[in-house]
């Protein structure tokens, strides 16, 4: 049977991690994969991650089964935290969520729902997008394709492109939007956008797919999910999928919810049947853990505090670095470069390089990062922000 099989090369992601680790060099900066990181470039527990979880540790009377759709106090609450308390689509009870193992898990979730719809959408991903969207949903059964979005030159979106691709879609296809923070971009569409982007959605009765795994590293809580919120009370239908994996650093153990927002109460109790369903033959159920984690800290005031201001000063890192990053690179690239850096928000950036400019990096200054020029600005360390804006400027063109 498998000798069928043959091996497969390894994820460049985890073939530049462990070339980075192989690295004798003394100074050597991993720009690669996408975990925040601090000045140290440590990754460590959060404080108000570590107290809830001795909460929940010393409360815990059983580890008996929750059930295919998780934990209900995590999903009411998530849903809250993306939607906002007064949300119509909460008010009108037309949304459910449902846990997932991740956002992967959620992604995937969604898209077998989408599947057992019976109708097989094609689902319109950004060009590029984050490289795991195209297995988690083709990998379903939907069809994938892709709109206009990033400028490489300008480091902005495409706009205009983009809506006009989305206004020539069928109606019933999926668009799949990053909710912020795109990932690898960095590049977001501004409020004045997200509402075209709704508006064309609505007339044109397709479905948004919104990812949303950086809320509260972009510019804010409510800030980053104001796109979201937008699209859900626009549109009659719509899947949300959130990760917890960055905003509250609990990425091993597999915290996510998937949201469907549906015409009405019934049709949302169905999706969400069907959910549990689909979930109890991959997984049957998602992790405890984290997610009891995560609902403990949204629920109790001191924990819920303590997690806002962790997550501000991760925020606030991130985007010091990259103001000063910007300016460096005004100075050893060009203007363009740095003002779009500094435009951008959440952990990705992409710099204008060629894969043999990325190399040359790696090679000689032992900058690691994808081939694709995608930076993890949270690897980033203000003391080596003038060697790592040199270095860039040397291989730039
Ligand atoms: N969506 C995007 C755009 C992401 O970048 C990530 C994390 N890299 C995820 C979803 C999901 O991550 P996880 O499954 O670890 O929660």
């Amino acid at each position: 049977m498998f000798d069928s099989l043959q091996a497969l090369p390894e994820d460049p992601i985890l073939g530049l991690m462990a070339a980075f680790r192989a690295d004798p060099a003394s100074r050597k900066i991993d720009l690669g994969v996408g975990v925040y990181k601090d000045e140290h470039g440590k990754t460590p527990v959060l404080a108000a991650v570590r107290a809830a979880e001795q909460a929940v540790l010393a409360d815990q009377q059983t580890k008996t089964y929750v059930g295919p759709g998780g934990n209900d106090q995590f999903n009411a609450l998530m849903t809250e935290l993306i939607l906002g308390k007064q949300h119509t689509a909460l008010t009108s009870r037309r949304v459910r969520g449902v846990q997932a193992p991740g956002g992967c898990g959620a992604l995937r979730l969604g898209a077998e729902l989408l599947i057992a719809t019976g109708s097989r959408p094609t689902v319109h991903v950004s060009d590029p997008t984050w490289a795991n969207h195209v297995p988690l949903l083709s990998g379903a059964g939907l069809k994938l394709e892709s709109y206009p979005y990033f400028d490489a030159r300008t480091g902005a979106v495409r706009f205009d492109a983009m809506l006009e691709r989305l206004d020539a879609l069928p109606a019933g296809d999926v668009v799949l939007l990053h909710g912020c923070c795109h990932n690898p971009t960095g590049a977001d569409l501004s409020m004045e956008q997200w509402r075209k982007v709704a508006d064309v959605l609505l007339q044109r009765r397709l479905i948004p797919y919104v990812d949303i795994a950086y809320q509260g590293l972009g510019e804010g809580i409510e800030q980053d999910a104001e796109g979201a919120r937008l699209i859900a009370a626009t549109v009659p239908e719509a899947l949300v999928a959130v990760s917890c994996s960055k905003n509250f650093g609990l990425y091993r153990e597999r915290v996510g919810l998937l949201m469907v927002l549906a015409e009405n109460e019934a049709q949302a109790n169905a999706s969400a049947s069907h959910l549990r369903k689909i979930a109890r033959g991959i997984y049957s159920m998602p992790p405890d853990h984290g997610a009891a984690i995560v609902a403990r800290i949204l629920s109790e005031a001191k924990f819920n505090a303590d997690w806002r201001n962790e997550l501000d000063a991760m925020r606030n890192r991130m985007l010091k670095l990259r103001h000063t990053f910007a300016a460096a690179l005004t100075k050893t690239c060009n203007a363009e470069v740095g003002t779009a850096i500094d435009r951008q928000r959440g952990m990705f950036s992409m710099l204008p390089l060629t894969p043999e400019a990325v190399d040359t990096l790696r090679e000689k200054h032992h900058i690691y990062m994808t081939r694709d020029g995608r930076i993890n600005i949270a690897g980033i360390s203000l003391e080596s922000i003038d060697y790592l804006a040199e270095a860039v400027g040397s291989v730039f063109r």
